[in-house]
């Protein structure tokens, strides 16, 4: 059977809006849901080839496809394509939700706004300390011109005719009184005549905002601030939602935080690590003396307490965790290397110097000669 157009089908025109496509749909499925028409074979058709129809069309990626090359470009038999009743229960519920009580009991007043998130990236000593920092954000705010009531200045919404305020209808469908959204005010149980300028009737307009927030000290990746009431402007002057700053901390060039406790690599000479000495370590908070024993070998770590960083929730401050790293001299002197020859010639073979050496060649030894046995 040739296909019939996905417009044609839904009776719209071809710039149809969603909401164009979703009231044509639904008179479509009233009309010929198999359930009322058990009797009429075709009926069945028809629901289905609406459905498809406006599945396509009301997914924008898929509508885009299908205005472009038609049927070929949308083919249900391609992978990915339309499948057939698979999607069938969301369309449904997406349709009809608010007429088979779809969880919508009277009226509940303007609609809350959105919630909104910001991302802030902060550097981890801003972390570790706090700070105030200004962020903007573009926001749905309440209009100004109408105190967000979307009627015009000197007006204002009037009591919906259809529903008398009510926000919902009885609409009869065959046996059944169903209660439904009122469609002329949206359940909102006004209507505007005369719609504000600034804002086209919907009482909000989008405003870029600037505000201050405060980041508590000690602050890691993924810590959430909720600024209640920052968010959205609710339509039709409902209340407004939260703005929730979600914290994104740097990676710092020295320091890596693991909860309350920074970790760091500090590289020290060969000479200070096989003689002692002084070493000068950076913190948060400014630069410290740590005193690196004699005979200290490479890898090992020391810990500074109370250099690391006092958490939101957990009282007690951290430690800062310094790892030595030993070097290998390089570009040495022809004198350099004379020095080192000499040095390992009094060193000899003997492990007294070693403190790993011996048992690691122990180690070695009896691995071979569990492989010959
Ligand atoms: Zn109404
Ligand atoms: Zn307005």
């Amino acid at each position: 059977m040739e296909k019939r157009d996905y417009y044609d089908v839904l009776g719209v025109e071809r710039g149809a809006s969603e909401g164009d496509l979703k009231k044509a749909y639904r008179r479509l499925a009233m009309k010929f849901h198999p359930d009322r028409n058990s009797d009429d074979p075709q009926a069945e058709e028809k629901f289905k080839e609406a459905t498809e129809a406006y599945e396509v069309l009301t997914d924008q990626e898929k509508r885009e496809a299908y205005d472009r090359f038609g049927h070929a470009g949308v083919d249900p038999n391609q992978g990915g394509g339309f499948g057939g009743q698979g999607n069938f229960g969301d369309i449904f519920g997406d349709v009809f939700g608010d007429i088979f009580g779809g969880g919508r009991s009277g009226r509940s007043g303007p609609a809350r706004g959105s919630d909104l998130r910001y991302n802030l990236r902060l550097s981890l000593e801003k972390a570790v300390s706090g700070d105030t920092m200004e962020i903007r954000i573009p926001v749905l705010a309440g209009c100004g011109d109408c105190g967000g009531s979307g009627a015009k200045e000197g007006t204002s919404a009037s009591t919906c005719p259809d529903c008398n305020g009510a926000g919902q209808v009885r609409v009869s469908q065959g046996f059944f009184s169903l209660q439904q959204t009122c469609p002329r005010c949206r359940g909102q149980g006004k209507v505007i005549t005369d719609p504000c300028r600034a804002c086209s009737g919907a009482g909000r307009v989008e405003r870029q905002k600037t505000l201050s927030v405060k980041i508590p000290a000690g602050v890691d990746n993924g810590d959430r601030i909720r600024l209640s009431g920052e968010g959205e402007a609710g339509p039709h002057g409902g209340p407004p939602g939260d703005l929730y700053v979600q914290i994104e901390v740097s990676e710092h060039p020295i320091f890596v935080r693991e909860g309350r406790h920074l970790y760091c690599e500090v590289p020290i000479s060969f000479a200070d690590a096989a003689l002692g000495g002084d070493l000068e370590v950076p913190t948060l908070d400014g630069r410290v003396n740590l005193k690196i024993p004699a005979e200290t070998q490479t890898g090992k770590v020391f810990r500074l307490r109370g250099k690391g960083v006092t958490q939101v929730r957990t009282a007690g401050v951290g430690d800062l965790l310094c790892k030595v790293l030993v070097e290998t001299p390089i570009k040495l002197t022809e004198e350099q290397k004379h020095l080192l020859e000499k040095l390992k010639e009094t060193l000899g073979d003997s492990d007294k110097h070693s403190p790993k050496g011996k048992t690691w060649f122990d180690g070695v030894k009896d691995f071979f000669e569990t492989l010959k046995s």
